[in-house]
């Protein structure tokens, strides 16, 4: 008790030391304003710690906080000062982390050395990571014993997280950089490399990107090709425009081998549009280029070979027209001493003292030579054709004349071999024409003298249409068509072309010399028009051809007498073309035609014609029908009715003598040989009227233009 009453006592008198200490130093003005500027100290600091950005605190011997100031206070999650003081890291972070922190902070106790500008973080209640940059320094008292520390905590949790982000893109920039194919590069305004790809710093034989920044391409690659490089970069940096897709030679820096770079530099500016760099980027188009270079290589070689072919082609052709030419003179030279032998033996053929052996001899001679005089008329065509030397010889001709003067020789050898040749032309088409008729009817005498070749039954027509016509230009389609052997389709496209035939086994059979066809395509262009052909094997060929033709100057009617208007006719022939024309041609004339296809049908109709007081004056009878022939139809007829009045004209391909003989004996000596014009048609009925009728020959004739 006495000694607690000691104790009080020793603190009342320390008391009232400290008291009177204090009034003294109130009584001295000069230590009080010492005090006072202490204050204003320590009051400027506190403000200044406490608007620091950064966190400041102190904590004690024992690592516990004695101050914090509010960013501190902040960085912790608190709310004040308060709930800070006279607690450790454990309070506030987690075990792991605080751990740390205190480590740290008995070492800074311990050893007085601080710690300066240390990266660290924690991560918050909420899971959210925090970086601080943490200084701890070292605090002592008046006799610099360590009795605790100050902290420094700057908060720099943003500018980690940016630069987290921009690792992540540089990364992402580096792995895109390394795995294209392309090589890339940036360079500085000088040529210095910045930053390299790892397949250019391959292909300029470095492993490294540290062995290649600040050194440029002259330390390499070969001179000469850094010496272009420069020039291009240095371009791009002065004018501030790329270089885009350059096709460039380098030189593989492992391999040292020789390749081929597509490339393209492009400015690099900063933001004030200043020049700062360049970036380039190479693709290795190695393979592309050697291929190119070989199909140039190659394509000299045939541009070479072009100009030595074009050379010798032109001295062909030369030489080829002075043969064509040549060639055209000699067969001239030979057909005059041909058509001599031709004439010479048509004149001893003649002669009344040969024998029959001879006369045998003789048509063979004749048959021969003839035979021979189209072979060189041929070549005589085609050389001229070749030699440019053929030229057309235009006069007015009547159309349908001239094709039945074409086909008349020609029916005989159809006759021969049971095949009916006729033509027909279409009511449209002018008759009177302005053109090379010679070498139209050389046209279709090789077409139907072909027909006729390849064909062993059936028909061949010949037809005739218009194409167009502008003024007086017209341009006709001819037809030529057979039943015959027909051309197999893949010969069809140059059975035009000379000296070539569609199948030679069967060309060795019937002969020719592949010339024909070629002569007549060329005369159907020379002419104007164009040929084609269309062909089934064994159904037979139709070949096609157009031929420009003027209207006659001049024109040639023929007279056409109205005593004919009316006439009945009575057609008799089996074959259908040839009856349709023929009652096209009789209609025309404006008479009265019927027609029937048999003998047995021929005797029916005149006798009930002349049983109701109609009979036929006239009859176009076909000497060979079905049924019977000509002089049968006609030996029937007349033992049924009286044919006295009537009139008969026989048609027939060609006539055996036999044949006129017993016709002749029945009176009928009037005969047409298929194929005939319109107008020998028309002038053979006429003649065949007014013989009959004398009246008629003074009726005047009507003009008409035969259509
Ligand atoms: P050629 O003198 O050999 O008959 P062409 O030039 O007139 O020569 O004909 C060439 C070939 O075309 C003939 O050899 C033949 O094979 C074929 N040809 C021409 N016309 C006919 C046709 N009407 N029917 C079948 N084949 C034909």
């Amino acid at each position: 008790m006495d000694d607690k009453r000691k104790n009080k006592s020793e603190l009342i008198s320390e008391l009232s030391k400290l008291r009177r200490q204090l009034k003294k130093l109130k009584t001295q003005p000069d230590k009080r304003r010492d005090n006072k500027k202490e204050i204003r100290q320590e009051l400027l600091v506190r403000t200044l710690i406490d608007n620091l950005p950064d966190g400041i605190y102190v904590k004690d011997f024992n690592c516990r906080k004695v101050m914090a100031n509010p960013a501190d206070v902040h960085v912790l999650g608190k709310k004040s000062e308060s709930e800070i003081i006279g607690k450790d890291d454990f309070a506030f972070f987690p075990k792991e982390e605080a751990e740390k922190f205190i480590a740290d902070d008995r070492l800074v106790i311990k050893t007085g050395k601080p710690v300066i500008n240390r990266e660290e973080y924690f991560i918050d209640n909420q899971g959210v990571k925090h970086w601080l940059l943490t200084s701890k320094l070292p605090l002592r008292d008046d006799s610099n014993t360590i009795i605790g520390l100050i902290g420094i905590g700057r908060d720099i949790t943003e500018k980690k997280r940016a630069e987290e982000i921009l690792e992540h893109e540089r990364n992402l920039f580096r792995a895109v950089l390394d795995n294209v194919p392309d090589l890339i590069y940036f360079k500085d305004v000088e040529g210095k490399y910045l930053l390299n790809n790892t397949n250019h710093l391959h292909s300029i034989g470095a492993l490294k990107q540290e062995e290649v920044i600040g050194k440029t391409t002259f330390d390499f690659v070969p001179r000469e090709l850094a010496e272009a490089y420069h020039e291009d970069e240095m371009r791009v940096v002065h004018s501030g425009e790329p270089v885009l897709d350059k096709e460039e030679m380098a030189v593989h820096g492992d391999s040292g081998s020789r390749i081929w770079h597509l490339t393209s530099k492009i400015p690099l500016k900063n933001a004030g549009g200043k020049v700062i760099g360049i970036v380039g980027i190479s693709r290795d188009i190695t393979s592309r280029k050697e291929a190119e270079l070989k199909i140039q290589e190659q394509l000299n070689i045939i541009e070479e070979k072009n100009l030595e072919l074009e050379k010798a082609r032109d001295a062909a052709m030369k030489a080829s027209k002075a043969k064509s030419s040549f060639l055209a003179n000699m067969s001239h030279e030979l057909r005059t001493p041909l058509n001599g032998i031709i004439g010479m033996t048509d004149l001893a053929l003649q002669t009344t003292s040969i024998t029959e052996e001879q006369h045998r001899y003789l048509a063979g001679v004749k048959t021969s030579a003839e035979i021979l005089l189209s072979l060189i008329n041929d070549i005589l065509d085609f050389s001229k054709i070749e030699a440019d030397k053929l030229e057309l010889n235009p006069i007015d001709f009547s159309l349908r004349d001239e094709l039945a003067a074409a086909l008349q020789p020609l029916g005989a050898r159809a006759d021969e071999k049971g095949i009916e040749l006729f033509y027909d032309v279409a009511p449209d088409v002018s008759d009177w024409l302005r053109g090379d008729a010679f070498r139209l009817k050389q046209i279709i005498i090789n077409l139907v003298g072909n027909a006729i070749k390849f064909t062993s039954k059936g028909e061949i027509k010949v037809l005739v249409e218009l194409d167009h016509q502008l003024d007086d230009e017209l341009k006709l389609h001819f037809v030529v068509s057979d039943t015959g052997i027909g051309i197999p389709e893949e010969k069809l496209h140059f059975i035009f072309e000379s000296f070539t035939q569609a199948d030679s086994s069967v060309s060795r059979k019937f002969g020719g010399t592949g010339l024909g066809l070629a002569i007549s395509s060329r005369l159907v262009e020379l002419m104007g028009g164009k040929i084609t052909v269309e062909s089934t094997v064994g159904k037979g060929s139709k070949f096609h051809f157009t031929v420009s033709f003027s209207k006659a100057t001049a024109f040639s009617p023929i007279a056409q007498h109205d005593f004919l208007t009316g006439l009945p006719v009575l057609i008799v022939d089996d074959n259908d073309s040839i009856r349709d024309v023929l009652e096209k041609m009789l209609k025309s004339w404006r008479m009265n035609p019927t027609t029937v296809r048999s003998g047995k049908d021929a005797v029916a109709e005149l006798r009930s014609a002349a049983e109701s007081g109609r009979p036929f004056p006239l009859i176009l009878l076909d000497i060979r029908l079905p049924d019977m022939d000509g002089a049968q139809v006609v030996e029937q007829a007349a033992s049924l009715i009286d044919m006295k009045n009537m009139d008969v004209i026989v048609i027939s391909m060609s006539h055996s003598p036999g044949d006129i003989e017993r016709l002749r004996n029945m009176g009928i000596t009037t005969y047409l040989t298929k194929p005939f014009s319109h107008s020998e048609l028309l002038e053979t009925i006429q003649a065949v009227i007014i013989k009959r009728t004398p009246a008629a020959k003074g009726t005047r004739s009507t003009v008409s233009i035969k259509a």
